[in-house]
């Protein structure tokens, strides 16, 4: 998933793991297989499907569809009021449905089958540190 909580456990655990799959932070990439034709995420050197190594990875469009979400609520440590939090399933164009983070919309919008596209937000600071770490989120095509 861009930005996903698998990627947020790594980065808890260290700067080092963080900064060698930085490449998977940024991009989305999926396994393309070259025998079934079927793609898959995340990128793997073998197809899920028929188990063939003849695979390519490939780098997603980072445009898709919204197929499903759900909105949490939670305090920041600077206020009491709610902030809402939306984590939805992304269709990308490619074919393949990803969990995401969705921002940059008001949850009352939000609506199965709104187009959304992938943009590099803000996932984690690391405040001792003062480091700041990026990732993938999924917002609303302007048009
Ligand atoms: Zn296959």
């Amino acid at each position: 998933m861009a930005g996903s909580f698998e990627e947020v456990r790594i980065m808890k655990n260290s700067i080092s793991i963080f900064w060698r799959k930085r490449s998977d932070f940024y991009k989305i990439r999926l396994t393309k297989c070259l025998e079934c034709g079927k793609v898959s995420f995340p990128s793997r050197t073998k197809c899920p499907y028929c188990g063939s190594k003849n695979v390519r990875i490939v780098e997603a469009s980072g445009k898709g569809t919204l197929v499903n979400y759900t909105v949490s609520y939670y305090r920041t440590e600077d206020s009491d009021e709610l902030q809402p939090r939306i984590i939805g399933l992304v269709k990308l164009d490619e074919g393949v449905i990803i969990p995401a983070e969705i921002v940059d919309v008001d949850p009352d919008s939000l609506r199965k089958g709104l187009r959304v596209e992938a943009v590099l937000r803000r996932l984690k600071s690391d405040d001792p540190f003062g480091l700041i770490y990026y990732g993938l989120k999924f917002s609303p095509v302007l048009k």
